[in-house]
């Protein structure tokens, strides 16, 4: 069981702005949903968490690792999948994953082949090792990125936004994978969308104005909301 707890956090920028206000959660393997309207401060908690920006105040510990003192440890235990990846490489499937496990550390080529085709497989995208992403659907393109960030096995998962522009059925798929995947690992996901929330996390928190409102079971906070 891995466990992020986060205590007393609070963040301001430069500018003075306070965009994280004494925030506390405990979060431990599965989906946790952050939910939030835009600009209630969900990217400024993901870049605290994963190192990118330092707090102004408080603790962040990783399976009982101060990460601000030892910020390599999560980024060494971190996936990402974004919204969109933009532009992809005119490169394969499977060569674009080769590219990323090298910039990830896995040096061993034996290795990475293991892992990539094994990933490829567990998204279903093992008839399509050598077609290139920028073909994909929408919905392979997502199951492609759940591959990329599993790549090198992190502990912890960022999503942000991750149903944009699916299909009802393509959503599903992806919905039951990151489910899945939940199981052995924290996923935190990052959105506006109630539906996300209530359809894929255990636990969740309501976020406004850098400050966490409610949390607990989506189930209940949501028919309250
Ligand atoms: P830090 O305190 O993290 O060093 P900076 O003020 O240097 O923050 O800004 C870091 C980045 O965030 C810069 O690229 C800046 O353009 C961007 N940024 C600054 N203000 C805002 C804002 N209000 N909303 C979103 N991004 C911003
Ligand atoms: P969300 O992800 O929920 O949309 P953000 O964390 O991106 O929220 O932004 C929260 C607030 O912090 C916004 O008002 C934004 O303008 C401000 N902000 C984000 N980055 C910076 C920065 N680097 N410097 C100053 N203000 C920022």
């Amino acid at each position: 069981m891995n466990t992020l707890s986060i205590n007393n956090l609070s963040l301001t920028y430069k500018n003075g702005f306070q965009a994280i206000k004494n925030i506390s959660l405990d979060i431990k393997n599965g989906m946790f949903g952050l939910l939030g309207p835009n600009g209630a401060g969900k990217s400024s908690l993901m870049k605290t968490i994963v190192g990118l920006q330092k707090p102004t105040s408080g603790t962040l510990l990783f399976n009982e690792v101060d990460i601000i003192k030892n910020p390599d440890y999560i980024k060494q235990n971190l996936g990402f999948l974004p919204q969109d990846f933009g532009v992809y490489p005119k490169v394969s499937a499977y060569d674009l994953l080769e590219h990323i496990a090298l910039l990830k550390g896995i040096t061993d080529k034996n290795q990475r082949k293991n892992q990539i085709l094994s990933l490829l497989e567990k998204v279903n995208l093992s008839d399509f090792t050598k077609k290139e992403v920028h073909t994909f659907s929408g919905g392979m393109k997502q199951r492609f990125g759940v591959a990329q960030a599993l790549l090198g096995d992190p502990k912890i998962i960022i999503v942000d936004e991750p149903t944009a522009g699916l299909d009802p059925e393509e959503r599903n798929r992806f919905n039951t994978l990151l489910n899945d995947i939940s199981q052995d690992v924290i996923v935190i996901l990052s959105t506006h969308l109630v539906e996300d929330v209530r359809n894929l996390c255990s636990e969740m928190a309501v976020m406004n104005h850098g400050q966490i409102l409610r949390k607990g079971n989506p189930g209940k906070l949501i028919a309250e909301l």
